[in-house]
């Protein structure tokens, strides 16, 4: 069908589609698609766009992060943008991330990555001012989210206070809101009783439990948060370490709830064991996860590489094979 198209054509046929896919998902939390055929179409339009970059534009799906925030609530501007991730889907694509990374910083020793679960929830800022929570918000489209401070409050393990007095006087906490696979099962079986729609999945239904503009609705739902990195920090009482992964352990002595399978890597050989091992252990998790994801672990490191258009270069998401 799409080879009678030009590429000019067949790439406004997918950022038509794409955008609407990303509405349904991200703003109206109706998925109309499995993320697999989703994945399929943004992978065809990065080679489209890749063979020929004078196509590209700005409002491509490939420029841009998430969606559109819901006006019903309070827009709060990120003072960090909050960024996506790029993909690897096999273990060449882990392969050429690492040997981008060496070439970029003209270095040849292995990188040291932390690997992390990629967790199928939402992404939100928390930010704690002198201690205490102070303020909560949805990625939104990276640059602006939703006020969701109410509800974020009344998810079981975020700490309102932290722990200890060693916490920058502002800091910015970053990561997924979830929803349990029994939590979820339950929250259906209570959908169908009340005559109401279930949810498609647990993310689906974190996300639409998260952001309701009655926070005692968020509140009777089985959600959990896992920190997965910093972002605006000021005021340091002590200097913060120069690790991603030791970072993380410090957010946990603050309080802050980590994803128990973290762990850290030496090159993309190691990554990959440790890609396979979370593989296995995927259906024993209590959580949903897509993937796994590997961060340059060395902050340093991480400046000096930067971003593009919506994600660092100095991380990656290995996904898993879709299970719909
Ligand atoms: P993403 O989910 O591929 O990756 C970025 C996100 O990963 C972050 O924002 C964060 O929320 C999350 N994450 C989980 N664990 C993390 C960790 N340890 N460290 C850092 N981040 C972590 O990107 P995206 O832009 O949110 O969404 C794209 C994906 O969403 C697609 O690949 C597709 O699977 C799905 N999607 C599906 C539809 C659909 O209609 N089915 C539409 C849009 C998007």
């Amino acid at each position: 069908m799409s080879n009678a198209l030009s590429p000019a054509q067949r790439l406004t046929q997918l950022i038509n589609t794409i955008s609407e896919y990303n509405y349904q998902y991200y703003v109206a939390d109706n998925p109309t698609v499995p993320d697999a055929e989703y994945d399929r179409l943004m992978r065809e339009l990065l080679e489209i766009e890749t063979a020929h970059p004078d196509l590209r534009s700005p409002d491509s799906p490939s420029q841009k992060v998430g969606g559109a925030t819901l006006s019903a609530f309070e827009q709060i501007e990120h003072e960090v943008p909050m960024l996506s991730l790029d993909n690897a889907f096999d273990e060449g694509d882990m392969v050429a991330f690492e040997k981008r990374i060496k070439d970029r910083l003209n270095i040849t020793d292995e990188i040291s990555f932390s690997c992390e679960p990629k967790l199928d929830g939402l992404a939100v800022s928390i930010l704690y001012e002198n201690g205490k929570l102070v303020r909560a918000a949805t990625r939104g489209d990276g640059r602006v989210g939703e006020n969701i401070t109410s509800n974020v409050r009344t998810i079981a393990n975020v700490p309102l206070s932290l722990r200890g007095d060693t916490y920058p006087s502002r800091l910015e906490v970053r990561g997924e809101v979830i929803m349990t696979r029994s939590g979820f099962i339950k929250l259906n079986e209570a959908q169908i009783s009340k005559g109401k729609k279930p949810f498609v999945n647990p993310r689906n239904a974190a996300a639409g439990s998260l952001r309701q503009l009655d926070p005692r609705i968020t509140a009777a739902r089985p959600l959990l948060f896992y920190s997965y990195s910093l972002g605006l920090v000021e005021n340091e009482k002590q200097p913060l370490d120069i690790t991603h992964s030791a970072r993380l352990k410090q957010l946990s002595e603050w309080g802050l709830p980590l994803s128990k399978e973290l762990e850290t890597a030496q090159g993309a050989s190691e990554c990959l064991t440790y890609f396979h091992k979370v593989g296995e252990l995927r259906s024993q998790l209590s959580y949903d996860i897509d993937g796994v994801v590997f961060k340059v672990d060395n902050i340093e490191m991480q400046q000096a590489l930067g971003f593009v258009a919506r994600a660092p270069r100095w991380a990656i998401a290995h996904k898993f094979p879709a299970q719909e």
